[in-house]
């Protein structure tokens, strides 16, 4: 049996790595949160002052960039960053950061697909895996996706309103979907899932038919 890739897209709160996580737990496939990764070279820049604009220092950080994952952790450089990369500082840079072209290019050397993966971001199934075996593009209203954000950060105990994070939510969206490089976009053989409505239970079954009729 060939790898099988499993790609998730969408926006920002629509259930991409929720799903992503509890998919690879069935199939017992690796999880790879690219969002994660973008969060961590945007750590690292602000960490370092590197100015977004500076291509030069941003490339010279690049090479100095190690990033690893196991299970829920984030190391960067060795260090675990797992809660740090979802601080409201990263919210507001990582698109910026995820727009810069040799930060994609980067990145996209950086992921493997020499095992069955299930990936989620923002152009897995259009520009990274565009041959991927199954494409799936989560939607949800802005509004169901900002409510749902709001909630983690309530369960951390983070001082934020609900309308900060449906702006904050907002731009990013605007952000990732007008950007030059790989723009959120739903790549055309991609199944499309609004999520809105639909209980986390809902998904992965749906999801999971579609991966399965692959594996079968
Ligand atoms: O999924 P998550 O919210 O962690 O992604 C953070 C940001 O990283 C996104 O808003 C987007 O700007 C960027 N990203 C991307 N391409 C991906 C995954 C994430 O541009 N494949």
């Amino acid at each position: 049996m060939d790898n099988i890739i499993v790609a998730i897209d969408g926006p920002a709160g629509s259930g991409k790595s929720t799903i992503a996580k509890l998919i690879a737990k069935k199939f017992n496939f690796t999880y790879i949160d690219t969002g994660a990764m973008y969060r961590m070279i945007t750590f690292y820049l602000l960490e370092n002052n590197i100015d977004f604009d500076d291509l030069k220092e941003i490339e010279k950080a690049l090479k100095n960039i190690n990033l690893d994952m196991q299970g829920d952790k984030f190391y960067l450089n060795d260090i675990d960053v797992s809660t740090k990369i979802r601080e409201k500082r990263i919210n507001e840079n990582v698109s910026k950061v995820a727009s810069i072209k040799i930060v994609r290019d980067n990145l996209q050397r950086k992921i493997s697909n020499n095992k069955n993966v299930i990936l989620d971001g923002r152009d897995i199934g259009t520009v990274v895996f565009p041959n991927a075996k199954v494409k799936i593009f989560l939607v949800a209203t802005a509004e169901e996706r900002a409510r749902r954000r709001y909630n983690e950060f309530l369960e951390k105990k983070v001082e934020i309103t609900y309308d900060e994070v449906l702006k904050s939510l907002k731009e990013r969206d605007y952000i990732d979907s007008t950007r030059k490089e790989s723009p959120l976009k739903k790549a055309d053989d991609a199944i499309e899932l609004d999520t809105t409505n639909l209980t986390i239970e809902d998904v992965i079954n749906f999801i999971s038919k579609e991966i399965e009729k692959n594996i079968n």
